[in-house]
């Protein structure tokens, strides 16, 4: 039986609120509560009304102001009575009806089941959520008094409401900051939805660590006797078992057995200003061998859920091994409390919901985005894919990840720089080439690890996002963007073959200087819905639409003889033959030559060049210096020459020698940009014994002078000692 009354409510809160206005409408509030719940009964057979007091208990720990109180008090009266909102706006303030019907549609969501028609209830409340972030912390205490409670109920709905608290409400107070109740709400659901494994670090904590957790103690004590040596005076030093919930997911996640786990012992250090805890830090480090990589500076760089401290992981010289948390008073109450901590009510001071509001976005960056992507994204996404994207990018565990500037940037786990280009710009995606991740290169699949420092490198002439890049991005954000930029493309590509296929049939109609309009198209095409020239390449290259009626309709439509047309075409076609050849190379006294380009040497338009006779596959043209003449017959050797009036681009390939430097690539990749020369390849080798780095790139220019502009430009980059062609 539980025994709990308004005068429990009442203690807690009088520890911040003393306004008597304040109380009195809270005490209206558990009446008014008290009455409509009148006669129901929760299914541990306790008065209902003990559930909304045991919510409003849990907000007032968190220090919520009056209003948020009230909600609390009253948050079943509309879905379990016959309240209506209405009223309670009357009594208690729109204010409070507005998170009361917050938190009764959240309630009515049910988030494990994602079928379209609850996709869209889903979306709505979502929306709601963003505008007032406090029902959120309402049904936060709801779910954590229904989980302390959930004994009662029926196997069927244990299980639900454990893996919807897991999956959703778990993370959603993870992303708040609010530690002790996320760490409560895991560790309750995980004893019923993996029963066994529960049982097991349980035992494993209190078995193996009986022993570490007396040695725990000891360690205090010496730590204490230690900074008092050494004069400093810490408020607080306490150690803690981590939550077993979260020594589960690294058992899972990384296939750990119990005993790899080096913080499941961690002792928190807590001083009086931040100066103190890095002093602390140091002296720590000094009495004990701290484990490499495991320092984490989170007062310099905050999570985004604003938790701020210092982690270490050091040896005892007794070989235990335990993390230490060194912080101040103030983060360590963030670190409690989250956001509560931040909004915590101040009596006489004026609050705004919107000031409020503004005040957490500022400070929380997922909150902040969580609004601006209901504005960007409600309206060109389906409602499951925008709750497909909050559970999968928003709520599921983070990486956090810094910017070379130092900004922290959080992103679902296992997503790759991919992710991160798309989510800082689209732009930045699309043309991103590749990563440094730490200073190194990594392929683009790399899966970002917590504190990696990630720069994207990018060039504004690549390609784009190709299909592959689907599998890589693991965020729906990316994988929007790259798909509609493949879309994008796919018409691209379409109407390049449309429109190459016409003029292959015109050709072998012998027929030159055809002359096609949207107006033709429209005129001819209309009824089939095709009105302008790009839309007719388009049904060109698709195939529902075939060149030759295509072009027998031109022809009729000129109304022309097709015999005139066809002689103008012919002597056309005599007079432009010497520029056909597509290479560019002339060779004199042959009229149309099969003619390929050297792939070794890659010769550009102003090189002196040769060509080789092939057997069977016509002349290929070298480089005069090519390292692969040498092992050619001679006598199959001509000499050849270059057009004067070429409009085309050459590849070039260069290999460039380097100092190991991080601005590198991006100084390279910027000196081209710069220049507008296209990147068709690119291959970076980082030496690191030798600090070197060799970058092979191909480039396409126009000709011999164009290539030596770059070269001279590239040339400027300090870091680079040499560049030559390949080949020769
Ligand atoms: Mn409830």
């Amino acid at each position: 039986m539980d025994n709990i009354s308004f005068k429990d409510l009442l203690n807690k809160v009088t520890t911040y609120i003393h306004n008597e206005t304040d109380l009195k409408r809270i005490y209206e509030a558990y009446e008014f509560a008290d009455e409509k719940h009148q006669g129901q009964m929760r299914k541990s057979g306790d008065p209902y009304i003990t559930h909304p007091l045991h919510v409003a208990i849990i907000l007032a720990e968190l220090h919520v102001g009056p209003d948020t109180i009230i909600a609390g008090l009253l948050h079943d009266v509309v879905e379990d009575t016959n309240v209506i909102l209405d009223e309670i706006s009357k009594k208690f303030g729109s204010d409070v009806a507005g998170m009361v019907d917050g938190v009764t549609k959240l309630t009515m969501m049910k988030f494990t089941s994602l079928e379209e028609k609850q996709a869209e209830n889903q979306q709505k409340m979502l929306l709601a959520m963003g505008k007032d972030i406090r029902v959120i912390v309402v049904k936060l205490a709801d779910r954590l008094h229904n989980i302390r409670t959930i004994d009662a109920q029926n196997p069927e709905k244990r299980a639900r409401i454990c893996k919807e608290t897991l999956e959703i409400y778990a993370p959603l107070a993870h992303r708040l900051g609010m530690f002790k109740i996320k760490a409560e709400l895991e560790d309750r659901s995980l004893r019923y939805t993996d029963p066994d494994m529960f049982k097991k670090i349980e035992e494993d904590i209190s078995k193996t660590n009986s022993a570490r957790l007396e040695n725990i103690d000891h360690i205090i004590d010496e730590i204490k006797a230690y900074l008092k040596e050494e004069k400093v005076a810490p408020i607080e030093i306490k150690g803690r078992v981590k939550n077993i919930y979260s020594i589960y997911k690294k058992m899972i996640n990384q296939h750990k057995e119990f005993e790899d786990i080096y913080d499941v012992l961690a002792i928190r250090i807590i001083v009086d200003t931040i100066d103190n805890c890095y002093r602390v830090l140091g002296l720590i480090h000094a009495k004990y061998t701290p484990v490499p990589k495991r320092f984490k500076d989170y007062i310099a760089v905050p999570k985004p859920n604003m938790y701020q401290s210092l982690h270490t992981t050091v040896i005892s010289s007794g070989g235990l091994t335990f993390e230490v948390q060194i912080r101040t008073k103030e983060m360590d109450n963030v670190a409690e409390l989250g956001i509560a901590a931040h909004w915590a009510y101040k009596e006489n001071v004026t609050y705004s919901k919107e000031k409020e509001q503004f005040e957490i976005a500022s400070k929380l960056k997922w909150y902040a985005e969580l609004l601006k992507f209901n504005e960007e994204d409600k309206d060109d996404s389906d409602p499951k894919t925008f709750v497909d994207s909050i559970r999968k990018d928003i709520l599921t565990t983070s990486v956090y990840v810094y910017t070379p500037t130092g900004d922290v940037i959080d992103l679902p786990k296992g997503a790759t720089p991919l992710d991160l280009a798309y989510k800082i710009h689209t732009e930045l995606g699309n043309t991103m080439i590749g990563a440094l991740v730490n200073k190194r290169i990594v392929p683009l699949d790399y899966e970002l690890q917590n504190g990696d420092i990630v720069s994207i490198r990018t060039n504004k002439n690549s390609q784009g996002p190709s299909a592959s890049w689907l599998k890589i991005a693991k965020t729906t954000h990316a994988r929007h963007k790259i798909k509609s930029f493949l879309n994008k493309q796919n018409k691209d590509i379409l109407l390049e073959s449309g429109k190459r296929q016409l003029e292959e049939e015109f050709q072998n109609q012998r027929i030159y200087n055809y002359d096609l309009k949207d107006d033709f198209v429209s005129k001819t095409f209309g009824k089939n819905n095709i009105n302008s020239l790009n839309e007719l390449y388009i049904e060109l290259g698709k195939g529902t639409l075939s060149e030759k009626t295509v072009v027998n309709k031109y022809l009729g439509e000129v109304k022309k003889d097709k015999e005139t047309i066809i002689q103008q075409s012919i002597a056309k076609f005599n007079r432009n033959q010497k520029h056909i050849s597509e290479t560019g190379v002339i060779v004199e006294g042959l009229s149309n030559p099969q003619i390929k380009l050297a792939v070794c040497c890659n010769p550009v338009p102003g090189d002196p060049i040769v060509g080789y006779i092939t057997k069977g596959s016509g002349i290929v043209v070298h480089h005069a210096d090519c390292k692969n003449l040498a092992n050619l017959a001679k006598e199959r050797l001509i000499n050849l020459i270059w057009d004067n009036n070429i409009t085309r681009k050459y590849p070039v390939a260069l290999k460039i020698n380097a100092s190991n430097n991080m601005q590198l690539l991006g100084d390279v990749m910027t000196t081209l940009s710069s220049l507008n020369i296209n990147v068709s390849s690119l291959n970076v080798k980082n030496n690191i014994n030798t600090l070197e780095t060799i970058i092979k790139i191909k480039i396409i220019v126009l000709n011999l002078a164009d290539l030596n502009n770059v070269i001279a430009n590239l040339k400027k980059i300090s870091a680079i000692h040499e560049i030559t062609r390949e080949g020769l």
